[in-house]
């Protein structure tokens, strides 16, 4: 990010970047003679006001530009706090498993390769919102809750330093269909904010940013540069065309996924080789996500997704067995059916 920072500055001029600067409303400029709109205002919680032809309104889950644009609404809370870290760590089986999700009753933990010798990681943990951690309590509270689950998850918490612990609780926004008004238009979470599961909040975030620079340009050279005659509605529409399927799309996928790790029952039976075969069961219709076996002998492809009559009831309270639990080895074989599902193929 500092990097990003620096590189628009050397390309836009000292002024380009202002920090501390807080916007607490738009508003439209017109002509007064022909009322039509000419430029659009923003201003900062210190009364500076600022004139450009278009506002990008990217600023995240409680946009200001968004609460004026489409009212005030509060963001759905998941349930769950989320800590997070990245350690200098590598998993001895690095090069096979890139990615990892843990899953247990109320709580789950993702790992991933981030490169560089470093994982990061993710421990999410069902609690009402709000929650907040005594200065250097972090790591021992993690310990607390994933202390008892597989070495792959306490290992990485255990080489994480305390001060590089983060602690954020996770919220969601429901998709709205309108992305601009006049000379403004959203972006990002301020649009689109989406639950973490599949990583994709800050990626969709890029694409809105990639594709409403190339309408923008377009609708500009259109006219030659010529900022009267320059379209910002046209441009802003063909961007929420070409974004909003997407977007909207990725969202429910992310929810269901959240849906499905924090919703699961393991089902466990033993296989020919005296291995533990896990199904994971996730309460969305009669998915079930179902490697059959790891070392099935007919090879039957991992983490394939089936769909067979089995009901489930979402897991809705933690139960004090599914705490620390010592079987990790199951959650382990879990967490395989489920990177198998999005297409890697992890071993073990
Ligand atoms: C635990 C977790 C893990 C995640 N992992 C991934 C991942 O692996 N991959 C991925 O792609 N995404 C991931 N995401 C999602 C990603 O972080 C967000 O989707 C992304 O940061 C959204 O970018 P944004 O620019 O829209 O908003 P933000 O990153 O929230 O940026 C908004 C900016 O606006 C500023 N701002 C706020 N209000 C104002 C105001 N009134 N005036 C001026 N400035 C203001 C803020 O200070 C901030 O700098 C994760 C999210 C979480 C919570």
């Amino acid at each position: 990010m500092p990097d990003m920072l620096h590189t628009l500055g050397r390309r836009g001029g000292p002024d380009t970047i202002l920090g501390n600067s807080h916007v607490v409303r738009y508003d439209e400029l017109k002509d007064p003679r022909t009322g039509a709109s000419r430029a659009v205002s923003v201003t900062l919680e210190d009364g500076r006001v600022f004139t450009g032809d278009v506002l990008v309104g990217a600023d995240g889950i409680r946009s200001k530009v968004r609460k004026q644009m489409v009212g005030e609404t509060e963001p759905n809370y998941s349930e769950y706090t989320c800590y997070t870290g990245i350690s200098d760590f590598t998993p001895a089986d690095i090069n096979v498993v890139g990615y990892r999700v843990f899953l247990g009753s109320a709580q789950y933990f993702v790992s991933s390769d981030v490169g560089g010798g470093k994982m990061q990681w993710y421990g999410f943990h069902k609690e009402p919102a709000g929650g907040k951690d005594a200065e250097g309590t972090r790591k021992a509270r993690l310990l607390q809750i994933f202390g008892g689950w597989s070495d792959n998850v306490v290992d990485l918490i255990k080489a994480t330093p305390e001060e590089d612990i983060l602690r954020r609780d996770i919220y969601d926004r429901r998709p709205i269909f309108q992305w601009h008004e006049g000379r403004t238009v959203l972006l990002g979470d301020a649009v689109h904010a989406m639950q973490p599961n599949l990583g994709q909040g800050g990626c969709m975030a890029i694409e809105d940013a990639y594709e409403l620079a190339n309408d923008l340009t377009e609708a500009w050279d259109r006219v030659g540069g010529d900022a009267s005659q320059f379209d910002s509605q046209a441009a802003f529409a063909k961007y929420q065309g070409s974004r909003m399927l997407r977007a909207s799309t990725i969202h429910g996928m992310a929810g269901m996924a959240a849906f499905m790790a924090s919703t699961y029952k393991v089902r466990g039976s033993v296989c020919g080789k005296g291995r533990m075969v896990c199904c994971l069961v996730a309460s969305v219709g009669e998915m079930v996500l179902s490697p059959p076996c790891f070392c099935h002998p007919t090879g039957i492809p991992r983490g394939r997704i089936a769909h067979a009559p089995v009901h489930a009831e979402p897991v809705q309270d933690p139960s004090p067995r599914s705490r620390g639990r010592p079987d990790s080895h199951e959650i382990d074989h879990a967490c395989c059916a489920w990177m198998g599902a999005w297409g890697k193929r992890a071993q073990h």
